[in-house]
């Protein structure tokens, strides 16, 4: 008998005819993340994990944190599947829980095994009763569900699984590109679309001598924070001092974030081309400041084609604070250190920008060379996961 682990996909299991690549994906983000201390092999229903030290702790913690993975569950393996088999290694595993109440569940993966599904459900359970002491069946509480698989090749016998984080295996459906800034919705914008399968690089305005090093610090550590479920994140920084400085000097200050998010969104969305990503992904959220009114955003997005996806568009701030505690990147998002767009904040700025006007003033300046500067000095670093990235001491 042997200790594995096997996934169960959840909803990539619903995908008919493209599965096998969802589950090819998947299987090589798991290689990515487990590196080679794992064997995989999967069929259609199941995929098998088996940790090449034992290290079963280690890999379920690591497994938890992958997209795609419905369930995770620790289950014993043999091949003798006839019924003295099955109710020998059933005791030997069962005589060391813990339980007063079971029952027993029974799967049939092999539709033309001998004894059928009730009937085996029925051996099974009297021969636990038979053996062991102290303890009855109940079939609507109990203290263990005892689930005992019948496929082509083996028997599986596992307990409860551990709930996986679900969504569909990073990269499966392309690639995007994420508008990090230091704030608490951009990071959680970006996982909930990388749980959607989707590949993230990400950008940063960085704003110097305005903004320090230290801020680009602190979205160094929230794209570490995603590159755990991204398989590692790029993140493009752009130098946007020169544009921001320009808009600052020529144009009225009602309009300096409207017009500095269409610079962002104008950027973005070269970079996005350039890195093949399909879509922009940002923290916006309706309501949420002046440029996130419906005609804000709608004035803003006019500048680009590319879609942009918002994934916190609809959550209040609390919701979105949820999510940021349960990824870890609230914490870090709360650290008070200087955005870009927080330096130029107007007093006053405008809630219904006009199009017209914002077309109208950005002609006072040079944008357009402005951006292809930007674009050309920009820097790229790559982010692994796991690895301990050196920061300044932020805290
Ligand atoms: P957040 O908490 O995510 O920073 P916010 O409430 O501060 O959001 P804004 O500053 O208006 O809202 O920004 C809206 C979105 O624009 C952000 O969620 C982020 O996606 C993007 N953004 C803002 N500033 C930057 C920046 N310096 N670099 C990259 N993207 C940015
Ligand atoms: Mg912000």
């Amino acid at each position: 008998m042997e200790k594995i682990i096997f996934l169960k996909y959840g909803e990539l299991s619903t995908k008919k005819d493209n599965r096998n690549f969802f589950l090819k994906i998947l299987n090589n983000n798991i290689k990515h993340v487990l590196k080679d201390k794992v064997e995989i092999k999967y069929d259609y229903g199941r995929m098998f994990i088996i940790p090449s030290e034992n290290d079963f702790t280690e890999t379920i913690a690591k497994l938890k944190n992958i997209f795609g993975i419905q369930e995770i569950v620790v289950a014993y393996k043999f091949s003798d599947r006839s019924l003295d088999a099955i109710n020998e290694n059933i005791i030997k595993i069962l005589k060391d829980k813990e339980f007063k109440t079971f029952k027993v569940e029974v799967k049939r993966s092999d539709k033309k095994y001998e004894i059928d599904g009730m009937n085996l459900r029925k051996l099974i359970g009297a021969h636990i009763l038979k053996n062991l002491s102290n303890i009855k069946v109940d079939v609507n509480n109990p203290d263990l569900i005892v689930n005992v698989e019948i496929r082509l090749q083996e028997v599986l016998l596992y307990f409860e699984g551990i709930k996986g984080i679900g969504g569909y295996p990073v990269s499966s459906l392309g690639k995007g590109l994420l508008m990090l800034s230091g704030g608490i919705d951009s990071p959680v914008g970006g996982y909930l679309a990388i749980k959607r399968g989707v590949k993230l690089e990400a950008i940063y305005f960085e704003s110097p001598p305005h903004t320090s090093e230290a801020a680009l610090d602190k979205v160094k550590r929230l794209a570490q924070k995603l590159a755990v479920y991204n398989n590692d994140l790029k993140l493009h920084v752009i130098n946007f001092t020169e544009i921001q400085e320009a808009i600052y000097k020529n144009i009225p200050h009602d309009y300096l974030i409207t017009i500095m998010r269409r610079m962002m969104y104008r950027i973005s969305e070269i970079i996005a081309k350039k890195s093949n990503a399909k879509i922009i992904v940002n923290g916006e959220s309706i309501g949420q400041v002046a440029s996130q009114t419906l005609t804000s955003l709608s004035v803003i997005n006019d500048v680009v084609k590319i879609p942009i996806i918002r994934p916190v568009a609809c959550f209040d701030k609390l919701e979105i604070i949820e999510i940021a505690k349960k990824i870890d990147t609230y914490d870090t998002s709360i650290l008070p250190y200087e955005d870009c767009c927080t330096i130029f904040v107007p007093d006053h700025p405008v809630i219904n920008p006009l199009k017209e006007k914002c077309e109208e003033y950005e002609s006072l300046i040079p944008y357009k060379d402005l951006i292809y500067n930007a674009i050309k000095n920009h820097k790229t670093i790559t982010i692994k996961g796991e690895e301990e990235l050196e920061f300044q001491d932020l805290l």
